[in-house]
């Protein structure tokens, strides 16, 4: 097993082991930096091969979390916790009550909320033994709508940015996925006079957008390559790809899916190609920043408002990509790096 060593460690305060023989708890809680405050990032429940494999990939999204929540100008660090068990045939209420205890020791120093493989319900066992948790169902809210809301602002600043244009009628955008931030996304761009085209695997999504919004529909394995102004992958990870990235059209890419550079290269290439990539990360933090708002004294005008940000600081990020001569997923975390003060 390693962990000093590994190459996702980069500097985690804290990294934590916790079980519990009564409910079958394994879980691994990192806390990656709390220079902006307590760390705030979901628990993923996985059937990971190795405790290696888990201890990388916890290291990895904690650490990821550090760059977005300081991105999104939240007064959180990032943390991330995963349990080793398969969601559909492990997970038991006391199970989750027994990762609440884990989370309650810590003393606030970690935020939970949902991740792959946990939902709201899951959180409301968590809730039984801790207060350190967001996204309890039916104290918390669904954070899709502002995850939508800030892509929508974030198009609307990259298409300033790369078309040098204020307002969005006319300009054609693919939409890949029409789930819960996919449509809402594609609504608002419908309604700020964009033209449409879609595609899902899923045949009342796609009946939806053709009849309610005049999408134009294509097939799955075709959307990257449509002649459109802005390719918004709203489904899968990694669809930025070695075979994808020659064949884009667009001059912008901009949506809310996690991870759509496969690698680093491929941001790389889109610079090269001139298209204005919106990294992940910074754009899809609606969800996130929603989460910080929720609570007794929520206020849905300054939530999202807050979520407008996105735009402000994607148009930073094309700024300074443009004078340092990087791409801008590297200029994004140099701006994240000077915000929660990384170490030199
Ligand atoms: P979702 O599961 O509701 O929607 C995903 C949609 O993509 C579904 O309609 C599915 O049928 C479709 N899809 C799957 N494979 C496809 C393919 N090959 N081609 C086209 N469509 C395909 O998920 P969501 O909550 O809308 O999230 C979408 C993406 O945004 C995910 O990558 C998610 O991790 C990311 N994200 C979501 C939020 C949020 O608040 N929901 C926040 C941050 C990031």
């Amino acid at each position: 097993m390693t962990l000093f060593t590994s190459e996702h460690f980069d500097d985690h305060e804290q990294v934590v082991f916790a079980s519990d023989a009564t409910t079958g708890l394994k879980a691994i809680i990192a806390i990656h930096n709390t220079n902006r405050g307590p760390a705030l990032g979901g628990c993923r429940m996985w059937a990971y091969d190795s405790e290696e494999a888990a201890i990388a990939d916890v290291l990895r999204l904690s650490r990821g979390m550090t760059y977005k929540n300081a991105l999104a100008n939240l007064p959180w660090g990032g943390g991330k916790s995963v349990i080793i068990a398969d969601a559909v045939s492990d997970k038991t209420p006391a199970m989750m009550e027994a990762m609440g205890v884990a989370v309650e020791r810590l003393n606030g120093r970690y935020i939970v909320a949902e991740d792959v493989g946990t939902t709201p319900e899951d959180m409301v066992e968590i809730d039984k033994a801790t207060d350190h948790v967001r996204g309890v169902k039916g104290k918390g809210f669904d954070p899709s709508p502002a995850t939508a809301y800030g892509c929508f602002a974030g198009i609307k600043a990259s298409v300033k940015e790369r078309l040098g244009r204020s307002d969005l009628e006319g300009i054609r955008v693919a939409v890949q996925g029409l789930g819960h931030v996919g449509y809402d996304l594609a609504h608002q761009l419908r309604e700020a006079g964009a033209d449409l085209v879609v595609a899902d695997l899923n045949e009342n999504a796609i009946a939806k957008a053709r009849n309610e919004l005049g999408a134009k529909v294509v097939a799955r394995d075709a959307i990257h390559a449509e002649d459109v102004d802005v390719f918004a992958p709203c489904a899968l990870g990694a669809v930025i790809n070695d075979e994808t990235v020659g064949a884009l059209k667009a001059k912008i890419v901009a949506g809310s899916a996690n991870n759509q550079l496969a690698a680093d290269r491929h941001g790389q290439a889109l610079a090269d190609r001139g298209i204005l990539y919106a990294p992940d990360y910074v754009i899809n933090a609606g969800g996130v920043i929603h989460i910080y708002h929720e609570g007794p004294n929520y206020d849905k005008q300054r939530a999202f408002a807050h979520v407008g940000e996105i735009a402000d600081t994607l148009a930073e990020i094309y700024d300074r990509a443009a004078k340092a001569k990087v791409p801008t997923h590297v200029a994004a975390d140099r701006l994240a790096e000077e915000r929660f003060g990384k170490r030199a």
